[in-house]
């Protein structure tokens, strides 16, 4: 594909978007043509939504657009203590130059508590430690929204190939918000280029070669040049469980 049709596809991408984030943050433009966000009188109040970003391309272009919608959005950062220095220098950054309303979930108990009782929990039990230090500080935060925005996109990972736009998810408990992944469609290369148009900087580690991008001791260089998440927890698992629903009586 040439420049100028990846402009012009970007361009038309970034329109939909636009008006996407304006729905779900505040309301304008009543009901989408794909009726998907259905009670629309229920959602899109300045208030209703969060966005959760780990400072990722997707999440820092879904941020960019939002806080021009409404500059005190929470920003959700899930804080586990573990996440490379880089990234925490990038968050502070970007949170100073852009005013972020950052929130950063702290899960119950520090790195030393946990590793004091449980020893080295992403070694003997990753899914425990994420559960820990991901999904509960997340869930309990997520729940005091209507409208939970996230970067997802399906060519991340094939456990996310039927991702949705728009989706009820219930959290435990019962609650159920609006989980929006407006990038689901969107591929990395819309991605970068919709970050340099905007004159986004980005997480320097991409520059090092990883390209997706979590806790320290869990992310790796790509060990699959074509699956972007194939760095992730050494390839003995793809998702930490946030995107994963509550079973049911949960
Ligand atoms: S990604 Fe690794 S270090 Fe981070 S919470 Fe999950 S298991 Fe723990």
């Amino acid at each position: 594909m040439s420049t100028l049709a990846i402009a012009a596809e970007v361009k038309t991408r970034l329109v939909a978007l636009r008006a996407t984030l304006a729905r779900a943050i505040t309301g304008e433009g009543g009901v989408p043509a794909d009726g998907r966000l259905e009670e629309p009188g229920s959602v899109g109040c300045k208030g209703d939504a969060c966005l959760t970003c780990s400072f990722q391309a997707e999440d820092v272009l879904l941020t960019r657009l939002a806080i021009e919608l409404d500059p005190q959005i929470p920003i959700l950062f899930l804080d586990t203590g573990y996440h490379f220095a880089e990234t925490y220098a990038y968050r502070d950054r970007m949170a100073r130059e852009w005013n972020l309303n950052l929130v950063n979930l702290l899960p119950e108990k520090t790195v030393a508590e946990q590793e004091a009782e449980f020893g080295i929990l992403y070694q003997s039990a990753p899914d425990r430690c994420c559960a820990l230090r991901k999904v509960e500080p997340l869930f309990k935060a997520v729940a005091q929204y209507r409208v939970w925005l996230t970067g997802l996109r399906r060519e991340q990972a094939r456990s996310r190939g039927a991702l949705e736009e728009s989706a009820m998810f219930s959290l435990p408990g019962g609650k159920q918000v609006l989980k929006l992944a407006p990038l689901a469609a969107w591929t990395t290369r819309d991605v970068w280029y919709a970050c340099e148009e905007l004159q986004i900087p980005l997480l320097p580690l991409y520059a090092r070669g990883y390209s997706s991008i979590g806790c320290e001791p869990c992310t790796s260089l790509p060990l699959d040049p074509n699956d972007p998440r194939s760095g992730r927890w050494g390839g003995r698992k793809v998702e930490c469980g946030i995107h994963i629903q509550a079973a049911p009586g949960q």
